[in-house]
């Protein structure tokens, strides 16, 4: 997943705690193998060579997370969608090349993403892209939804205190060793080694989405790896977004969502989640809350 993966568990028997924190690894590798669109033989990339000419069968695991994007990109007008893979390409090309992508090229591209181009059938578990030249990449839900499979793979080992963490998608299960919950601390994004903020979670999920651990910089302008899949360009306006809620899927959507779609519209958005909150560090680096600090 690109990121370092970290499992710590609370209990008394150290030999089945490994056990447990063994299989939680074997899980997300697996869930690695199924998403990861870089790797030519996983089941995305499939759905990627495939799916702009004719129906695909995919498992029932990847037609639901499809599904459940699909329903972030719908409430997030659009600013959360899976469909930018072509766009986190071009920029990714461009950040080599080391200048920014042309105006037209962008504009061509953005005419192939849209979440609305994918077609899922429920009853034959298919799918199919409406526009020969979409391409999915999950990058912005899969570390989420490994870190929830992972916390089922930990509670049906019994373990009941526990922390996940995948590249900062994090669940917090039950407490940390002589504590009321899992203290975690909302880093301040320009200055690294200051906690701006710390969350008290227990049996929650937060995210955080920033522009400071994967980023960078053309001429003297800062780009983010999240796209606004709108504009076709790096999204701007804020820092870090950081999501808590009941589960990481759903924490790491809505951080990369919420990254695309600024203070207001952002902070609007988790409000209509019930159990979420959010905390965004504005572009002068103020940190904004829902529900107010
Ligand atoms: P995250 O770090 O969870 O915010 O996800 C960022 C990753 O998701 C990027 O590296 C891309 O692979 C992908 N991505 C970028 N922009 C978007 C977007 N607007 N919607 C969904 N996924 C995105
Ligand atoms: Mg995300």
């Amino acid at each position: 997943m690109d990121t370092i993966v970290e499992i710590s568990c609370v209990s008394h028997d150290r030999e089945v705690t490994l056990r447990s924190i063994g299989e939680a690894f074997k899980e997300i590798e697996r869930i690695e193998k199924l998403f990861n669109r870089y790797d030519d033989k996983s089941e995305v990339s499939r759905v990627n060579a495939v799916a702009g000419i004719e129906e695909v069968s995919i498992s029932p695991e990847l037609f639901g997370l499809i599904e459940r994007s699909i329903h972030y990109s719908a409430v997030s007008g659009g600013s959360f969608d899976i469909t930018v893979m072509p766009l986190v390409d071009v920029w990714r090309v461009a950040k080599e090349r080391g200048s920014i992508p042309d105006e037209d090229e962008i504009n061509t591209i953005v005419g192939h993403v849209g979440y609305k181009k994918i077609l899922l059938d429920s009853d034959s578990l298919t799918i199919r892209f409406l526009d020969k030249d979409t391409k999915i990449d999950l990058g912005g839900i899969a570390k989420g939804y490994a870190v929830d499979r992972a916390k089922d793979v930990l509670v049906s080992g019994g373990i009941k205190d526990a922390l996940i963490n995948i590249g900062g998608n994090i669940f917090a299960m039950g407490n940390a060793p002589g504590r009321d919950g899992w203290h975690i601390g909302i880093q301040d994004p320009r200055h690294k080694r200051d906690i701006a903020y710390r969350l008290k979670l227990k049996n929650k999920a937060v995210s955080t989405s920033g522009d400071y651990e994967r980023f960078f910089i053309l001429g003297a302008k800062r780009f983010s790896h999240i796209i606004n899949p709108l504009t076709g360009k790096p999204a701007e306006g804020v820092i870090s977004t950081t999501i808590v809620s009941d589960s990481a899927e759903q924490a790491d959507a809505l951080s990369t969502a919420v990254f695309v779609l600024g203070v207001k519209k952002g902070t609007d958005l988790i409000r209509s989640f019930e159990g979420t909150e959010v905390f965004i560090f504005n572009e002068d680096s103020k940190l904004i809350s829902f529900p107010f600090l």
